[in-house]
């Protein structure tokens, strides 16, 4: 993290946030497009969406996406945007439609196949056209898709997920409506918020960290931590959640995805890339079950080799917004996070199929995802076996 409190931020030209966002929809489409692909999950929750569309005078043809994202779901979604002769897109979903979306948008404007520009186990060539205009509709809180410049592709026969990245990829619009939360079940609001606590936490921490991202990852802890618990209760006993609770979850994923594409993330996403590769686990679950031991030893590793560093200041700052407590210690602020998940009824990884035989195989691969180097200090070996073993 710089210590002369250099500004950076990239993200769309448009956000538009709040209770009935999703109504410009129409307005904001017709001004980039005519036909929309409009990419959505497993679910019918696109009607409105598609009645805006219309209403708006907008042609759309859909293209379901049936979890998360692989290569071969980008070149069919791509496919279909050619067949139909779409000159926009619209990801309506969680991450996943938004990342294929995002995927789309770039692979119909540069031609050519996903893995001629995949990351890590592709060729890795730059994307060198605009997508197509793509606006971002979230409709879980979670990842931040709307707001990064990266779709992230399962490849399963590398057994990885790697990203597509390039700023060229960056919606066009985010429309981030809260009411649009409504219904979602508790264990999706105990993945995806968690997930999207690690993702304001993560960047706070980060090496990257910087002054344009810094009060944007405070206000979303702060946020988060009060409106999460609230929220998985609400939908636990089948009742709605209150919409400031369900506005202060949206808002902490948007900002979440602002402040990672900005600033990095860290060692929970370190390992969520290769486990999302190893194993059929969905991201944001992956990363509510890594995040309370990352926290652990991170602070250790902290506390033994950089005790009077930034990184210490930044533990120190995290715990009292955490906990809404002012004296909190740092390690109070890490049993909060562990007994969060434990209240959230997070799984730990061997929920997915993960086990110790496999942790070497794991560290291996976390050790060089792109992610862990914003960790806010190099881990060793045995650390990030620690981590692994305890998120069991
Ligand atoms: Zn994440």
């Amino acid at each position: 993290m710089s210590a002369v409190g250099a500004i950076g931020l990239e993200a769309p030209a448009r956000i538009e946030t709040g209770p009935g966002a999703l109504d410009k929809l129409g307005e904001i489409a017709r001004g980039l497009g005519s036909h929309a692909l409009l990419v959505t999950g497993r679910s019918n929750r696109h009607a409105r969406a598609a009645d805006l569309l219309e209403a708006a005078g907008l042609r759309w043809t859909r293209f379901a996406v049936d979890g998360e994202p692989t290569v071969a779901t980008a070149r069919a979604g791509t496919e279909a945007a050619r067949a139909a002769g779409c000159d926009l897109v619209i990801g309506f979903g969680g991450g996943s439609a938004l990342d294929a979306a995002k995927a789309i948008a770039a692979l119909v404007a540069n031609g050519g196949d996903p893995l001629d520009y995949l990351e890590v186990v592709g060729r890795g060539q730059a994307l060198t056209r605009p997508s197509l205009p793509f606006i971002a509709v979230p409709t879980t809180a979670g990842t931040g898709s709307e707001v990064t410049k990266n779709a992230v592709l399962a490849s399963p026969e590398h057994g990885v997920k790697a990203s597509l990245r390039s700023p060229l990829m960056m919606a066009r619009a985010a429309i981030v409506d809260p009411d649009l939360l409504a219904g979602l079940p508790p264990a999706v609001i105990a993945s995806s918020g968690v997930d999207a606590l690690s993702q304001v936490i993560e960047p706070f921490l980060s090496i990257r960290a910087n002054a344009a991202t810094d009060p944007l990852a405070r206000e979303g802890i702060r946020r988060s931590a009060a409106a999460l618990p609230r929220a998985h209760a609400a939908a636990r006993a089948g009742k709605p959640i209150d919409p400031e609770d369900r506005q202060a979850l949206a808002q902490t994923s948007l900002l979440g995805g602002l402040c990672l594409a900005n600033a990095g993330l860290g060692a929970v996403h370190g390992f969520a890339a290769p486990l999302g590769g190893m194993f059929a686990a969905p991201h944001g679950a992956v990363c509510a079950a890594l995040l309370p031991a990352v926290l652990r030893v991170n602070a250790h590793a902290v506390a033994a080799r950089a005790p009077d560093g930034v990184a210490q200041a930044r533990l120190r700052e995290l715990a009292p917004m955490l906990t809404g407590r002012d004296d909190a210690s740092i390690g109070a602020g890490i049993d909060w996070v562990s007994a969060l998940c434990r209240d959230l009824e997070v799984p730990g990884l061997a929920h997915y199929g993960m086990n110790a035989a496999r942790i070497p195989e794991l560290v291996a691969k976390a050790r060089v995802a792109s992610s862990m180097k914003g960790n806010p200090l190099p881990l060793t070996d045995d650390e990030l076996a620690e981590i692994a073993a305890t998120s069991l």
